[in-house]
């Protein structure tokens, strides 16, 4: 899947989310989804937090190397990047993009900058250690 691709798509599916109450900070659902994927060109798709990419955590959770989490409905948690607020507001100036992995373990309890410095690069040296993992077999069949 081409970045480009996958962009469009995502511009699609966070204008569905869009909650008027919630994000109107971003006055309506195109400046929510363009202000997300405005962060995903920049940030190259990756977790502001450990910097791991949403193409890398697809295939580890299509290789079943990390689980989804089940929500209310029919969705999951995991496969795409989540729009994590900060100061307990959604606006363009505090929120990040973040893995749900990343954004369900700082939840609303760690500063920002904080929970980058001190638990972002373990999360992603796991990350990198699974993909290692994959390559590694992958190999091996060879
Ligand atoms: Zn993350």
């Amino acid at each position: 899947m081409s970045n480009e691709f996958y962009i469009q798509e995502q511009h699609r599916r966070v204008e569905k989310i869009y909650n008027k109450k919630k994000h109107s900070n971003f006055i309506n659902k195109k400046g929510l989804a363009d202000w997300y994927t405005t962060e995903l060109r920049k940030n190259d798709c990756k977790c502001y937090y450990c910097e791991t990419s949403i193409f890398d955590i697809i295939k580890l959770i299509n290789l079943y190397k990390v689980k989804t989490r089940a929500v209310k409905g029919n969705g999951v948690r995991g496969p795409v990047l989540e729009i994590d607020k900060n100061d307990n507001i959604y606006s363009k100036e505090t929120c990040v993009l973040a893995c749900y992995y990343c954004n369900n373990d700082k939840s609303y309890t760690l500063d920002k900058e904080e929970y980058k410095q001190h638990f972002g690069e373990n999360r992603k040296r796991f990350f990198d250690k699974l993909l290692q993992e994959v390559l590694q077999t992958k190999e091996d069949k060879n």
